[in-house]
């Protein structure tokens, strides 16, 4: 799932592939990822991309209507979602069916872009609006987390009103903080080097200093390291910077210990017991589920 550091640089790639490019076709090809109706998507075409911007895990093209209106094509990529550059796209329009293709964006020049969604689990959404803030997801985001106004004191108290919610919940909450998911939430605990179940209100000012270092320190390494990339290039970029995030099994960066994981029905989290939990392994539902 691209989160905040992959969205941000999929929106520098496009600002620098795409700006000023003319719609010439835009062929909507999985209905269920279509948001919204009104305006229509072929309201696209003749549209040109003006710029393009991140809002939490949204990404957001602004472009400039035939009429002159602005329109937003926005995107939530969901788990299995991204978008593919095509320096060429086909000639042909894409035929509906079961494949992963859900929207195609085809430009005068002949480039273009799709988003795709592998899987059988559709969650990737696509909305056409005249103002980001007409989609929901949007107008409820929480602070940035790269932006000023994330500082130390907004972390306490987001905290503090979390009360005895656990701090990896409260973190991946995008009504809260805007663009952190199970990725970096993981690297963000292990690196402060917090258990991800400790009640958030429970946190000392000490963690609260070392939780926050962590957040912006792992996105904004992330982010570095993203930008520049090509589309193409940002999954396998993620993967190589993540130090406990799906590497259940293998020895903890810092101390050697085995990365141990707690698995949910959808999701599973990875941390360092030595690290975070003064080595005591954290209760596994699923295990726990099959060992009785
Ligand atoms: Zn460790």
């Amino acid at each position: 799932m691209p989160e905040l550091p992959e969205v941000e640089a999929l929106a520098a790639f496009l600002r620098e592939t795409a700006a000023d490019l003319t719609v010439a076709r835009v062929e909507p090809v999985a209905v269920n990822a279509l948001k919204t109706f009104d305006p229509p998507f072929s309201t696209l075409v003749g549209a040109a991309l003006v710029t393009v911007q991140r809002h939490g895990k949204f990404l957001d093209l602004v472009f400039a209507a035939a009429d002159g209106e602005r329109l937003d094509l926005i995107t939530h990529l969901a788990r299995a979602g991204w978008l593919q550059w095509k320096a060429k796209q086909p000639r042909t329009p894409a035929r509906p069916g079961r494949g992963p293709l859900a929207l195609r964006v085809v430009f005068t020049d002949g480039s273009g872009f799709d988003l795709t969604e592998a899987g059988t689990q559709k969650r990737l959404a696509v909305y056409l609006v005249r103002d980001p803030a007409q989609v929901d997801g949007i107008s409820r985001l929480g602070v940035d987390p790269l932006s000023p106004e994330f500082t130390r004191d907004v972390l306490a108290a987001l905290l503090a009103e979390s009360g005895r919610a656990q701090i990896k919940g409260v973190i991946t909450d995008q009504s809260k903080i805007a663009g952190v998911g199970n990725a970096y939430s993981d690297e963000a605990l292990w690196v402060a080097r917090l258990s991800p179940f400790r009640p958030a209100a429970a946190l000392t000012a000490t963690e609260v200093d070392q939780l926050h270092a962590a957040v912006t320190g792992v996105l904004r390494d992330a982010a570095d390291a993203a930008r520049g990339l090509a589309a193409a290039d940002l999954k396998a970029e993620k993967k190589l910077g993540l130090k406990v995030h799906g590497q259940t099994g293998l020895p903890c960066p810092r101390c050697a210990d085995t990365i141990r994981e707690v698995s949910f029905s959808d999701r599973s989290l990875q941390y360092c017991p030595t690290c975070q939990t003064d080595g005591r392994p954290l209760a596994d539902r699923r295990l726990s589920k099959l060992l009785k």
